[in-house]
């Protein structure tokens, strides 16, 4: 087993400008430690000063063009950041990649130049709004409404829903009708909504384990200028396509490695208890190591196609699927082996066994995934819905 995942990864790159990397980065982690969290603290506050910390050591957004904040670099150095991150155990870079993508293939030159630099640097909190009450998997279905008025201007009204963290953000992508008629995927436009602008209301929603992560965000007539919209009007569609494909992927997060972890202990588990484990439960284990092994091949392959200059399209439900499946079974089967972790210190993989429950969900339910493997990958006929 190597020391991190993407060590397997490094014949797709330069080997030794990796590495040099791989070194400066753990040499400022020596002298920069996690920040401690806390007491009350809440999590997506802690995880902006850790945002912050990294910046300031020139850790986010490596594959950013430099006239935008970033460092130039590849898709592969941003990956053996998170790789390093998520050997560690340490919460990953912050997940502003998929938004930065956006941005960076529907903004304009203004909007990328503004925007880009102090979303990296954390100075602004984006969100994502996307998912109403009526329109999750049928995003096509959506209801909030932006008309135009003569002079260019938008007046916004509708309701979104599951906007995480919306309460701790600055900035929301937004996506709205321009049309009530016509074909829905030619009708959604998309929006950088100041949150802090007349009308909008933001308000959080207690869920069932005492997270308080999504918000519903109300908004009422909201003024936006022309120059707010990202993109051609109709351009919604194609760059909400974009952004949930990067935000399908093991590897950007460090989850890959974060799971490498903890197939480890498994697997140590299993060899010096094999004797006194229950019935079944080696080969559950053993479905583990191969699930994150399959990820592991299936992340290298995904890897290689992006250096390639290869956009992420509809192959990343294949990542988001496959990623779901590792996570759901390797948390379901690491509470069987450490049951103690139930009630433990922390309760670290209970937390994240809980967590994982959603992976089925966000970012596009399963279900959803499947469909479009069906009709995009593998050219399967429809039955008739979108
Ligand atoms: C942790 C988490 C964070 C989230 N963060 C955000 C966020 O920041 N911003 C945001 O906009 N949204 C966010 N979401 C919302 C998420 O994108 C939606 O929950 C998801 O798209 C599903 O939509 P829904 O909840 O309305 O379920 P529904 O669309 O109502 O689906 C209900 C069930 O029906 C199934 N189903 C629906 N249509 C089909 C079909 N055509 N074929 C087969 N099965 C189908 C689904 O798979 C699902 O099992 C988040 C969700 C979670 C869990």
């Amino acid at each position: 087993m190597t020391d991190t995942v993407t060590d397997s990864l490094l014949d797709f790159g330069d080997p030794a400008d990796l590495e040099r990397l791989r070194r400066d980065f753990r040499t400022w982690l020596a002298d920069h430690p996690l920040p401690e969290r806390c007491a009350d603290e809440p999590v997506p506050v802690f995880l902006h000063r850790w945002h912050r910390l990294l910046h300031s050591g020139g850790w986010v957004g490596l594959d950013v063009p430099r006239e935008y904040g970033g460092r130039g670099l590849t898709a592969l150095h941003q990956v053996a950041i998170s790789d390093e991150l998520g050997a560690r155990g340490a919460p990953g870079v912050p997940r502003i990649g998929y938004l930065a993508h956006a941005l960076l293939e529907f903004g304009s030159e203004e909007q990328r130049a503004r925007l880009l630099p102090r979303m990296l640097s954390g100075d602004d909190v984006w969100c994502q709004g996307f998912s109403e009450p009526g329109a999750g998997s049928d995003l096509a279905a959506m209801a909030t409404y932006a008309e135009r008025g003569p002079d260019g201007r938008y007046t916004i009204t509708g309701q979104k829903l599951w906007t995480s963290y919306a309460q701790h953000s600055d900035f929301c992508l937004l996506l709205a009708r321009t049309e009530r008629t016509g074909a829905p995927h030619a009708s959604i436009s998309a929006f950088v909504l100041p949150l802090d602008r007349p009308g909008v209301t933001v308000r959080p929603l207690r869920a069932a384990n005492g997270d308080d992560e999504f918000c519903e965000l109300f908004l009422d007539a909201v003024r936006l200028e022309e120059a707010e919209r990202i993109g051609a009007e109709g351009d919604g569609w194609p760059l909400a396509m974009t952004t949930v494909s990067y935000e399908r992927n093991a590897l950007d997060t460090g989850h890959l490695s974060k799971y490498g972890l903890l197939i480890e202990r498994l697997r140590r588990r299993a060899h010096e208890h094999r004797e006194s484990l229950p019935d079944g439960l080696l080969s559950e284990i053993g479905r583990c190591v191969v699930d994150y092994q399959v990820l592991v091949a299936h992340a290298r392959r995904r890897t290689a196609e992006r250096l390639a200059g290869q956009a992420a399209g509809p192959e990343s439900s294949v990542d988001k699927l496959l990623m779901t499946r590792a996570e759901q079974r390797l948390y379901e089967t690491a509470l069987k082996v450490f049951p103690e972790e139930l009630y433990g210190e922390g309760g670290e993989v209970f937390g994240d066994y809980l967590y994982s429950r959603a992976a089925s969900v966000y970012g596009g339910t399963s279900q959803i995934q499947r469909n479009i493997i069906a009709k995009r990958l593998l050219g399967l006929p429809g039955d008739g819905r979108r």
